[in-house]
């Protein structure tokens, strides 16, 4: 275990120098206080869990004290949003303070949001607001908890300091961690730019830290292009067997690690619907919960039109071409799971698609329904369900090909089948009226509640006693909350 003073720092993105990004440093927030801290993100940099509550823990991520060997960067990028190209963007309100490794050799960068104006600030004001910062840190150590690739948090700091969003906020930052912070969005803008020397840099940089594996290919940035694809597709796949819903998948808000990342108007569905929009600003829903899957690849599309200095077009196709089916394998094994499947057949997907389709209808819950359908025998347990469809007798001739199903499936124990069940269908995952909760409280200076639901949402598949109330579909007032977009 280390103390603050003793991470080690190798800023290895910063050394790419200033065409990458500029040195900036943070500016603090009033009256720094910690709100919620991440043990499992502490452990990452090998830190006590205790250091989170000492006063300098919040200076340092507050924007008051630095580490010496820290070099404050703002990145430079561009992107698609929604569709369309926007030629600058960047860092507008977070900083990479530096980078970070630890015991087992691992790198990790620390990203401060909220740290006050950049060069790429634009009309914003750099700071993010206690609700947003919450919000993020919530979803990134609850995804993590599910299994589903993401950027992780280590803290969220709040303070006095006033930040106008549609009223009067108060400022916070959130110290995001990820192995990089480098996005689509870095390659366009160094292509758009003609800027072809810095891009072949950036692409070796990306290729010798993240990807060196695929050195040993014979061409090593189409291999790597391969895995991008092969790692957007596992974790859409896995967006949508769990019910997450991104609501803002521009060009720079995917990382090129495929890790979920920049966390804006996301949602986990309560009722299934395969429409929603989570983004009340989306009004085309561009970004709906179905629609992910073919923005996924729309996406690394536009990653590989960046890339055409380095991978000739039909190889680049090619291997775009993988995404979809990978993307269809990867949901349908996790759907079979979801179902108590440990073996697969050529009808499952409709199987599960027929499912999908009477939930949507009947407006049932996506998280609990499978975890109930994990509690008993299949046979039992749909008799039970039942009550939850409107349409009854066509949930019925579900059931029929479920139970027939599960009987070809194998042998085993009801207790069998619960422990698989239960250890891929989550009891507890982020309802939106959850944040809420959680928020509301911390913004009256109570963080207690934002800590509870961090702790349930670390264990997402194990029943906690006494949190009954993290386990239940929402009360009227948290069904259909309008999640602000401005953070
Ligand atoms: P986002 O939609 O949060 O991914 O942000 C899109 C772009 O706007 C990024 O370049 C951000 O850095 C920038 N941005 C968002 N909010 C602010 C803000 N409050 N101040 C400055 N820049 C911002
Ligand atoms: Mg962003």
């Amino acid at each position: 275990m280390k103390a603050l003073d003793e991470l080690t720092f190798d800023n290895r993105f910063a050394r790419l120098g200033d065409a990458f990004s500029t040195h900036v440093l943070p500016e603090p927030l009033d009256e720094p206080r910690l709100v919620v801290a991440s043990d499992a993100a502490l452990a990452l940099l090998d830190l006590d869990p205790a250091v989170a509550q000492t006063p300098v823990f919040a200076e340092l991520f507050s924007g008051h004290k630095l580490w010496e060997e820290a070099e404050p960067r703002a990145m430079v990028y561009s992107g698609h949003q929604f569709g369309g190209y926007s030629p600058q963007l960047g860092d507008g309100r977070g900083l990479l303070l530096g980078e970070v490794y630890n015991a087992a050799g691992e790198h990790w960068d620390l990203h401060l949001k909220g740290a006050g104006m950049t060069p790429y600030s634009r009309m914003g004001d750099g700071r993010a607001v206690l609700r947003s910062s919450i919000r993020e840190f919530l979803a990134s150590e609850a995804l993590h908890a599910l299994g589903i690739p993401s950027s992780r948090a280590l803290c969220v700091i709040g303070s006095s300091t006033p930040v106008w969003r549609e009223k009067q906020e108060r400022g916070a930052m959130v110290l995001r961690l990820a192995p990089s912070h480098i996005r689509f969005g870095h390659f366009e803008y160094f292509y758009y730019t003609k800027k072809t020397e810095q891009q072949a840099q950036l692409a070796e940089h990306v290729l010798n830290l993240h990807y060196p594996e695929c050195r040993e290919q014979p061409e090593p940035y189409l291999a790597m292009f391969r895995e991008i694809v092969e790692r957007n597709a596992e974790m859409i796949a896995k967006w949508q067997a769990y019910g997450f819903c991104h609501g803002v998948m521009n060009t720079d808000n995917m990382s090129i690690l495929g890790i979920t990342f920049d966390f804006g108007p996301f949602a986990f569905l309560d009722d299934f619907d395969a429409h929603f929009i989570c983004n009340h600003s989306d009004h085309e829903g561009r970004y709906s919960f179905s629609n992910q899957v073919p923005i996924g690849q729309w996406n690394l599309s536009a990653l590989a039109q960046a890339l055409t200095p380095f991978i000739s077009v039909d190889a680049l196709k090619e291997a775009l071409g993988l995404y979809l089916p990978l993307y269809q394998a990867h949901y349908l094994d996790l759907m079979r799971r979801r179902l108590g499947l440990t073996t697969a057949e050529d009808e499952d997907q409709k199987l599960v698609e027929r499912l999908l389709a009477l939930m949507q209808n009947s407006g049932v819950d996506y998280t609990l329904f499978f975890r109930r359908l994990g509690d008993e025998s299949a046979t039992l347990a749909v008799a039970r369900l039942r009550d939850d469809f409107v349409d009854m007798a066509g949930f019925d001739a579900w059931a029929d090909l479920y139970k027939a199903r599960v009987a070809r499936d194998g042998e085993y124990s009801e207790e069998q089948r619960r422990v698989r069940m239960h250890a891929v269908n989550p009891l507890y995952i982020l309802r939106n009226y959850l944040a809420q909760n959680a928020i509301a409280a911390a913004e009256a200076g109570d963080y207690s509640e934002v800590r509870r639901l961090h702790e349930v949402l670390t264990k997402p598949f194990e029943e906690q006693a006494g949190m009954e109330q993290y386990a239940q579909r929402p009360p009227d007032w948290g069904k259909h909350l309008e999640i602000s977009c401005s953070s």
